[in-house]
């Protein structure tokens, strides 16, 4: 049994506490938070300068492009970095594998205890099976030629079963609105309720989005006619979210949302990647919009971040919202637990198995530069 004690306890279900105490068990489930010690004996108790919060949730990763890290030049093109992570084949698994036991590891010590994690291939397999982090696996396809469709959803299917036999949860989910034909999309729809129903898709990531969808030109309509894609990706739809309407499930997850105009849906989760948006260089979304209840955060693949690490995202939030300290700790550890229904994360309430982080050198109440994460547990 531990008893942790810091200046102060955000256990995110109700308000901070000052010098609260956390009782947890040897499996690490919360078993009691203190307001006080005074009912405790002091021997008991690990006291810590900072925060103490539950354990971040990375909603939004690429786990198998991390040895793509510093190939895109800053400040190039969104089609550029398609054309960078098209690259992926080009290294040696024990070169992939690598980088994607060390970015995980970063993860760890970044005090990050689950991840909502895209994959196209079976690469972290074999890490995942070691139930280092708690994995979300996102089964992602793409296809915008309707003849290739069928061989799509087989090949899906496939990789999906790679997974199961290991024991491993795996949604299949689209990339984009404007990378599967709705064909693919209701086919995507079908599957989805013979599954755990999580879906997730990249939304309005790029300002061409829009743009196809609404005006039917730009430059994501030229590179598309480029590929030789069906015509009905955007005559079909006069927005990115249009193509998801059909989609039935309580866990949709709506990736960037960097060119949001319009206030949030509350059927949605919506998920931001600050620092990999300014990587690429795109502007941030207008945090204005977001039901603070349903906005989540990640940290997008090392292909277009520098580190795997919530707090970073969140540094960069706080500089470019006016969210409390409180609120951005529920965008890091709470929301995301929600939108990919990770029962037993997110929060200190009895019964949870949340992880512990010691959030140092925060000053009244604000993250800085020196601001660093510690895992406790
Ligand atoms: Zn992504």
């Amino acid at each position: 049994m531990r008893f942790i004690s810091a200046d102060w306890i955000f256990p995110l279900f109700k308000d901070p506490i000052k010098n609260g105490v956390v009782q947890i068990s040897e499996l690490g489930e919360i078993i009691e938070v203190f307001s006080s010690k005074d009912r405790l004996s002091f021997k008991q108790i690990e006291v810590y300068n900072g925060i103490i919060c539950p354990g971040f949730i990375n909603a939004h990763c690429h786990l198998e492009l991390s040895h793509l890290h510093n190939l895109y030049n800053k400040g190039s093109d969104f089609i550029d970095f398609i054309k960078i992570v098209k690259k992926r084949d080009l290294f040696s698994k024990d070169q992939i594998y690598k980088s994607i036991r060390n970015a995980e590891n970063q993860m760890i010590k970044n005090g990050i205890v689950a991840v909502g994690d895209i994959c196209n291939t079976s690469d972290t397999i074999d890490q995942k099976k070691k139930a280092n982090l708690q994995y979300r696996n996102l089964l992602e396809v793409f296809q915008v030629n309707n003849e290739k469709v069928e061989e799509t959803v087989n090949k899906a299917k496939l990789l999906k079963s790679q997974f199961v036999s290991e024991n491993l949860n795996v949604n299949i989910v689209p990339h984009s609105s404007y990378s599967v034909t709705p064909k693919l999309m209701s086919r995507i729809k079908d599957m989805l309720s013979e599954e755990s129903s999580i879906f997730s898709i990249h939304m309005q990531e790029t300002i061409y989005e829009k743009k196809l969808f609404k005006d039917k030109t730009g430059p994501l309509k030229d590179w598309l006619i480029s590929i030789d894609a069906d015509p009905t990706i955007w005559e079909s739809f006069t927005s990115p979210l249009h193509s998801i309407s059909q989609i039935n499930s309580n866990n949709i997850l709506l990736v960037h949302n960097t060119y949001k105009e319009k206030k949030c849906n509350s059927n949605y989760y919506y998920c931001t990647c600050p620092n990999s948006n300014l990587l690429l260089g795109s502007k941030l979304p207008n945090y204005n919009l977001f039901d603070i209840e349903r906005l989540c955060v990640g940290t997008d693949s090392l292909a277009s971040n520098d580190k795997l690490s919530v707090l970073d995202e969140l540094l960069t939030i706080q500089s470019n919202s006016n969210f409390s300290l409180e609120t951005l700790l529920k965008i890091a550890s709470k929301n995301g637990a929600k939108a990919l229904n990770f029962n037993k994360l997110g929060t200190f309430e009895k019964g949870m198995i949340p992880g512990i982080n010691l959030l140092q050198n925060i000053k009244n109440f604000e993250l800085t530069e020196e601001s660093k994460v510690v895992k406790l547990l």
